[in-house]
């Protein structure tokens, strides 16, 4: 399946499944619900028959949700807006599990998907949450306009407290970190603010850019995160980007804000926002076909958070109408927004891209000269196909030139890998992934 299915749907719907084969039945272990019927309705053709050429034996398939969902599914039931579902499926609920306010119901790991854009950044995530303190201290999460920052630190907030329910989460905004430090001195409430912020067992300060240029709030942040960070507290914040580019920030606060673990979160493919969408249209109750969520999904690319606007529109549309979704309802519904958010990536966008960032021609690019110049350029024009599009391994292989598919994935493995090990090709990657997804 990997090698007949582009990559990113391979890793979103595949990765973490498993295959047991009992007689005649082949079982798939899938981790829930979503992937169990999205490759239900998907795939399950092409997997009978892949394991058939291995297993003559087998007749028959089945999906089987992995156990564990169980247990995961329990964040979700802390959420006090969900209506209660038939015993039968409700596993119990811790009894003290209380969600502080400022923490939204909704952002929990349970509801994060997973996809090729966030993948490290939601396991780093998760290991903070089980070793708070300890592990990733502070943890910094950057990335661009709704794409998941507040989610997932939120998340972590939410699983360290269902663990442990006297858990003090502070969650703030960075503005608002700096309105109370403003009234605290012109209140005199200083003590107050201090033992507001320093008591917590977990910090997490949103959108932290803002305190550039405030020098106050600065100078009092880093004493709050000294104090925290030496009794290791847990400490998460969120940015637009990496603390060093962050303008007019204290030298002590970049290098302390870079000191534990930096994560990214890129926008998300199209298989991961087509399962970003199941699971919003999953937690509203409305049921909205394959094909619909499908169309919005490749026409609504920028960010998740417009995606989830698309679909609340949708929604309120079709309830208001009485009509049911289809693609010509999105269309009327939603046409306009459609419409300024299409932006399609094709494979000639990122070819031209690569060619100018390293001035090379288009044909010394697609063609089969292995000099070194040509050799890494290539690499990255295959590697951002793969992420970017849904071109499978044999048809990039046309595309180069009537390459293998073998070769096709060795060069989008070497940069998966040596991405992991060198931050200057990973920001050469992103500045071209940034002018891929520029163009209109
Ligand atoms: P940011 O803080 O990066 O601007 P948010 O965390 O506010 O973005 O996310 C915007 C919206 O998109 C939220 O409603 C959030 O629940 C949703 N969202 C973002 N990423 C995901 C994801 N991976 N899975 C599910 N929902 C997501
Ligand atoms: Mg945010």
């Amino acid at each position: 399946m990997e090698v007949s299915l582009p990559k990113m749907q391979f890793a979103t719907w595949f990765k973490d499944t498993s295959l047991e084969i009992n007689g005649d039945t082949a079982s798939i272990i899938v981790a829930n619900s979503f992937s169990k019927s999205w490759l239900q309705n998907h795939h399950a053709k092409d997997i009978l028959e892949a394991i058939q050429k291995q297993e003559k034996s087998v007749s028959s398939l089945e999906f089987t949700v992995k156990k564990q969902d169980q247990t995961q599914r329990m964040t979700l039931e802390l959420s006090p807006k969900k209506a209660p579902k038939s015993p039968a499926e409700t596993p119990p609920v811790p009894a003290k599990a209380v969600i502080q306010p400022t923490l939204n119901a909704s952002y929990t790991f349970d509801n994060f998907i997973v996809g090729n854009n966030s993948a490290l950044a939601y396991a780093v995530a998760k290991e903070a949450a089980t070793h708070p303190g300890k592990k990733h201290n502070p943890l910094f999460i950057y990335g661009g306009v709704g794409l998941g920052k507040t989610h997932l630190a939120q998340a972590v907030g939410h699983e360290i407290l269902g663990k442990d329910s006297s858990k003090k989460i502070v969650y703030v905004s960075c503005e608002t970190f700096t309105n109370d430090f403003i009234a605290a001195i012109a209140g005199k409430k200083m003590s107050q603010f201090k033992k507001n912020y320093r008591d917590a067992d977990v910090l997490i300060v949103d959108d932290i850019q803002f305190l550039s240029a405030k020098e106050g709030s600065q100078e009092e942040f880093f004493h709050t995160y000294n104090t925290l960070h030496q009794n290791s507290r847990q400490i998460i914040l969120t940015a637009d980007k990496i603390p060093q580019a962050i303008p007019a920030l204290e030298p002590r606060l970049q290098s302390r804000f870079g000191a534990g673990i930096v994560v990214d979160l890129q926008p998300p493919n199209l298989e991961t926002r087509i399962a970003i969408l199941q699971e919003k249209s999953k937690e509203k109750k409305v049921v909205f076909p394959d094909n619909v969520l499908e169309h919005l999904a490749k026409n609504i690319s920028s960010n998740i958070r417009e995606l989830e606007g698309a679909l609340n529109r949708l929604a309120t549309f079709c309830e208001f109408n009485c009509v049911s979704p289809s693609i010509s309802i999105v269309n009327s519904a939603l046409g306009d927004f459609i419409s300024s958010n299409n932006r399609t990536v094709d494979s000639s966008k990122i070819i031209s891209c690569v060619c100018k960032y390293y001035s090379i021609g288009k044909d010394d690019l697609l063609g089969r000269a292995r000099k070194k110049e040509l050799v890494l350029p290539r690499q990255i024009a295959i590697f951002l196909i793969r992420e970017q599009t849904n071109k499978s391994l044999p048809e990039i292989g046309k595309i180069f030139g009537g390459k293998d598919h073998t070769t096709i994935l060795h060069a989008q493995k070497k940069i998966e890998s040596s991405v992991l090990i060198d931050s200057s090709l990973k920001s050469d990657i992103e500045q071209i992934r940034q002018n891929v997804l520029s163009i209109n």
